[in-house]
């Protein structure tokens, strides 16, 4: 199915034609267009569903215990997180980076692809 980003948008205001344009907000890539004449945007209704599903998830606590298995421990991650992105449920029986970011706080990298931002598209 084709994706409504891929149409060109015309401003309610002036009627001039929009500039699609990439955004990258606490580290989400949303996608929307904006009209020059008078720096009116509109976000990607898709991409800013998932962004506020994603800072819902963000802002939430969630408590995990930390158990011991043989000499390593393992920990449980929470349904909700894994659920959000496709890439976490592909994730099942792979190789997983896992670094200490600093002190007391521990990352999981579920890829190593990262995302490119073409030239010319704004960041904020
Ligand atoms: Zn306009």
């Amino acid at each position: 199915m084709e994706d409504i980003f891929e149409n060109t948008v015309l401003c309610n205001n002036c009627n001039s034609r929009t500039d699609k344009i990439i955004t990258i907000k606490d580290n989400f890539q949303l996608r929307k267009w904006l009209c020059k004449k008078c720096n009116k945007e509109w976000y990607h209704p898709g991409d800013l569903q998932e962004y506020n599903e994603f800072k819902e998830l963000k802002n939430r606590k969630f408590q995990v215990k930390l158990r011991k298995v043989g000499n390593s421990h393992t920990i449980s991650i929470p349904r909700e997180i894994i659920q959000f992105e496709e890439e976490f449920e592909k994730a099942i029986n792979e190789l997983l980076d896992i670094s200490l970011e600093e002190p007391r706080k521990l990352s999981i990298y579920f890829s190593r692809r990262i995302k490119l931002i073409k030239p010319g598209e704004e960041k904020d």
